[in-house]
C-alpha cells in the first residue's frame, strides 16, 4: 500500500511517500522559517498562504523523486490537527480532494503521533513500549507509547514549551528567531558555573514541566549587569544547562516509573548536543537507551505522518477505509483521546 502523507500544521510543509513493503521512497519539506523570521514568530495567514504555494509542487517532486504517478497511490494522509487552523486546512483539503477525485481512501492524522511514531522510521528503531519525550518549538511531553493508538500522556509543561523557552531566550541575548540553535552555538563559548539558575520543578514529585520562569530568571541575569559578548555565552550556557538538567532528570523518572528501557526524544529541541551527551550518559548508567531519529524526522515532515497513516490505515477494516466527501481540521485535539485503530 502506498501512502501519501500530507503535513502543513504550522510553518512546514511536508510531503512524503511510504510504502508498507518498501519503506519511506521519498519526502520532500519546505519550510517558511526564513518568511516568518522577519516577525519574529509564525504569521498564521502568511503560513496559510505559503502551504498553498508549495503543496502541489511538492507532491509532485515528492512522485517524481520516488518514480511513482499519480494512480500508483492508495491512500492519502493528512495533519488533521493540531495546528493552526488555516495552515491544516490546506493539507486536509488537498487530501480530501485527492482522495475524492482518485477514488482512493484519506485519513486525517494526529501530529503529535506522527512525532512519537517517527522514531520507528530511523534504524535503529526503538520496540514498543518505550517512553517518549517531545520537546519542541510547541509541546513538551513525556509519554508512554504502547503501541499504535495507544499513549499514555505521563507529565508536559505547564506553561511554555522547551523550544518556546529557547527561543524566547535567544531573544532576549539577542539572537534571531526560531533561536535554539543559535542559542546552544553560543553557549559552546560560555564559562560553566559563572551564572547559577533555577531548575523549575525538578523536584516536583511529578513529570511536569514549567519553563516561563526561566525566561524571567535570565532577564534578571541581563538586567543586572553589563552585557557583553563572554558574559552572553555565560548565560547562554547557564540557561541550556538548566533546560538540559529537567528534561533529563524527568525523562528518567519516567523511566523508572515505568520500568521500560527505551527511551525516544523527538522534536526539534532534541537537536541539542548537549541533551544528547547528558540524557545518552545518564540513561547508560541504568542500562536504558536513548534512541534520537535523524532530525528530519524530528522536526515536522512528511513522512512521519504518511507513516502513521500507513499503520492506522493497515489495521482498519477493509471497509472502513473509505474516500473522503468531507472533511475537518482540530486545531487543539488531545492525544489520549484517540480511538485504537482495533477498536470496534
Ligand atoms: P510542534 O511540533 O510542537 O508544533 P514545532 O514544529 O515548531 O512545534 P520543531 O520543528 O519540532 O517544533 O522544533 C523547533 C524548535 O526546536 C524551536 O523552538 C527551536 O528553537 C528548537 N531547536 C532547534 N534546534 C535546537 C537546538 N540545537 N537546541 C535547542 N533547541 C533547538
Ligand atoms: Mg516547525
Ligand atoms: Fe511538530
Amino acid at each position: 500500500m502506498l501512502v501519501l502523507g500530507i503535513e502543513t500544521s504550522c510553518d512546514e510543509t511536508g510531503i512524503a511517500l511510504f510504502d508498507t513493503e518498501r519503506g519511506l521512497l521519498s519526502h520532500t519539506l519546505y519550510s517558511q522559517i526564513a518568511m516568518h523570521s522577519e516577525y519574529g514568530g509564525v504569521v498564521p495567514e502568511l503560513a496559510s498562504r505559503d502551504h498553498i504555494r508549495r503543496v502541489l509542487p511538492l507532491i509532485r517532486q515528492a512522485l517524481h523523486s520516488a518514480r511513482c504517478e499519480l494512480r500508483d497511490i492508495n491512500a492519502i494522509a493528512y495533519t488533521q490537527g493540531p495546528g493552526l487552523a488555516g495552515a491544516l486546512l490546506v493539507g486536509a483539503s488537498i487530501g480530501a480532494a485527492m482522495s475524492f477525485a482518485l477514488n482512493i481512501p484519506a485519513l486525517g492524522i494526529h501530529h503529535l503521533e506522527g512525532h512519537l511514531l517517527s522514531p520507528l522510521l530511523s534504524t535503529p528503531a526503538p520496540r514498543f513500549p518505550f517512553i517518549a519525550l517531545l520537546v519542541s518549538g510547541g509541546h513538551t511531553q513525556l509519554m508512554q507509547v504502547d503501541a499504535v493508538g495507544h499513549y499514555k500522556l505521563l507529565g508536559e509543561t505547564v506553561d511554555d514549551a522547551a523550544g518556546e523557552a529557547f527561543d524566547k531566550t535567544a531573544k532576549l541575548l539577542g539572537l534571531g528567531y526560531p533561536g535554539g540553535a543559535a542559542l546552544s552555538q553560543l553557549a559552546r563559548q560560555g564559562r560553566p558555573g559563572k551564572f547559577k539558575l533555577p531548575r523549575p520543578m525538578l523536584n516536583s514529585g511529578d513529570l511536569n514541566f514549567s519553563f516561563s520562569g526561566l525566561k524571567t530568571a535570565v532577564l534578571t541575569v541581563i538586567n543586572k549587569q553589563e552585557i557583553t559578548d563572554q558574559i552572553r555565552a555565560d548565560i547562554a550556557l547557564a540557561f541550556q544547562e538548566a533546560v538540559v538538567d529537567v528534561l533529563t532528570e524527568k525523562s528518567l523518572a519516567a523511566l523508572a516509573q515505568t520500568g521500560l528501557k527505551q527511551l525516544v526524544v523527538a522534536g526539534g529541541v532534541g537537536a541539542n548536543e548537549q541533551l544528547r551527551r547528558n540524557l545518552s550518559g545518564k540513561a547508560a548508567a541504568k542500562s536504558a537507551t536513548v534512541f534520537y531519529p535523524e532530525l528530519e524526522f524530528c522536526t515536522d515532515n512528511g513522512a512521519m505522518i504518511a507513516f502513521a497513516g500507513a499503520l492506522r490505515l493497515q489495521a482498519m477494516p477493509e471497509a472502513a477505509r473509505q474516500p473522503a466527501h468531507s472533511f475537518t481540521v482540530n486545531a487543539r485535539w488531545n492525544l489520549e483521546m484517540l480511538e485504537t485503530p482495533e477498536a470496534d
